[in-house]
């Protein structure tokens, strides 16, 4: 039989009815409905030729033999955020599902064939994302933060990961999952508006955007909203004003797709008759470049400097959390873009703003590459996520032709 992209369509609303409500998707990682959703995807594999395998970590690979060791991954993940869509991370997994029984049903690949299920790939539940994929990748290191960390109804994330039969301890043993890993391929909605104003339905993914978050705090002066002349103030909420627009700026002249969000900003007295003396604003800059984003941040804190002494404020900056750029591999890229075009006519680069488990993955050596298919008005994580199914067919034929050029080229000696 050959590939039925439709039936994936058909899963995906399946799957949705068994795990979603009135409210969108609710398989969140480690619950009742996101192991419901595991056991029904086994089914769905049952009589394809593959063995199940659930890794230390909680994945759930689906390994279909082929004449050589060295495997091709296809990864995705079914768990969801609470009221989530019906395509964040599901279409992946089945996507790969569909490409793995056709594969399957033509005999013995050339090279292994491996579908993975990333566990807790939101972190919706405990604040940990990507926590399958990172402990496969090795790169996990916050094991002993994580002994303390607590759902909403207050219970320790070691003792819900027992009840699946995850250790916190041994999660790293399944690292031995990646040896043999030549390629890794992963379908996702774009959850952005890109494709949709390109009128396109596909894009390849050039790799993860690098993130800098930090606190800026602008420091003033208190003092009486009635009595202080305008021109005698130390306002600090000024300097914060300024830097929001300013950094509207630092985006739109880097180009190239670099965002900076200003994403919150607290002001202290915060009452009507003060004048604010402090003014603490959330930073994020995100960039596809190393060294561009390094000169995002430099430009702001330049800004930043600036203004402070313009308004007679004083400035600092506190660092929160940073990531760096994660590129997918080149040869990978080209391929991706030969079967957006034999399936869709057009193709599109566009780097990924969120973080996925491909960032994983590739930072473990593994060369990697996405696919993103456009989301509808570029919502994700809401019930109103969507995408049109004539896109989501296409998306499907486009791993699969990813997948069979890969295989070829994994086998081809050179
Ligand atoms: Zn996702």
């Amino acid at each position: 039989m050959a590939l039925q992209p439709a039936r994936t369509v058909e899963e995906l609303r399946e799957l949705q009815e068994l795990t979603g409500d009135e409210n969108g998707a609710q398989r969140v990682a480690w619950t009742e409905t996101w192991e419901r959703a595991r056991e029904w995807l086994r089914g769905k594999l049952e009589d394809a030729p593959v063995d199940e395998e659930i890794d230390e970590a909680g994945n759930q690979w689906f390994t279909l033999r082929g004449s050589s060791d060295r495997s091709l991954l296809i990864g995705g993940h079914i768990d969801s955020v609470p009221n989530g869509g019906w395509l964040d991370g599901c279409l992946n997994v089945l996507a790969g599902a569909e490409v793995l029984r056709r594969i399957g049903e033509e005999g013995d690949p050339a090279v292994t064939v491996r579908l993975v299920n990333w566990a807790d790939e939101e972190g919706a539940r405990f604040g940990r994302s990507l926590f399958g994929s990172s402990a496969a990748a090795g790169s996990m290191a916050d094991q002993d933060e994580l002994r303390g960390r607590r759902d909403a109804d207050g219970r320790l994330l070691p003792e819900v990961l027992a009840e699946r039969g995850v250790e916190l301890d041994r999660v790293l043993e399944a690292r031995k999952q990646l040896a043999g890993a030549a390629a890794y391929l992963e379908l996702h909605i774009e959850q952005g508006p890109v494709l949709e104003a390109l009128d396109l339905p596909l894009g390849v993914v050039l790799g993860t955007f690098g993130v800098e978050r930090h606190l800026v705090t602008f420091k003033g002066q208190a003092a009486h909203a009635g009595s202080t002349p305008m021109d005698r103030r130390r306002d600090a909420l000024a300097g914060a004003a300024k830097l929001e627009l300013e950094i509207r700026e630092i985006a739109k002249r880097t180009g190239g797709g670099a965002v900076c969000t200003m994403g919150g900003v607290v002001t202290k007295p915060g009452i009507v008759t003060s004048v604010v003396e402090t003014a603490e604003c959330l930073l994020d800059q995100r960039n596809l470049e190393a060294g561009t984003l390094a000169a995002m941040l430099d430009e702001a804190k330049a800004a930043s400097e600036r203004i402070a002494a313009e308004e007679d404020i004083e400035v600092s900056w506190e660092r929160i959390w940073g990531i760096e750029p994660i590129l997918f591999d080149d040869g990978l890229i080209e391929l991706a873009d030969e079967a957006i075009r034999e399936v869709a006519g057009e193709s599109h680069r566009l780097p990924s703003g969120p973080l996925h488990d491909a960032a994983e993955v590739a930072r473990a050596g593994v060369p990697t590459v996405m696919l993103f298919v456009q989301s509808l008005r570029g919502l994700s994580h809401t019930k109103l996520e969507d995408t049109k199914p004539e896109h989501l067919e296409l998306a499907v034929q486009a791993l699969d032709r990813l997948a069979e050029k890969t295989i070829e080229r994994l086998a081809s000696p050179s």
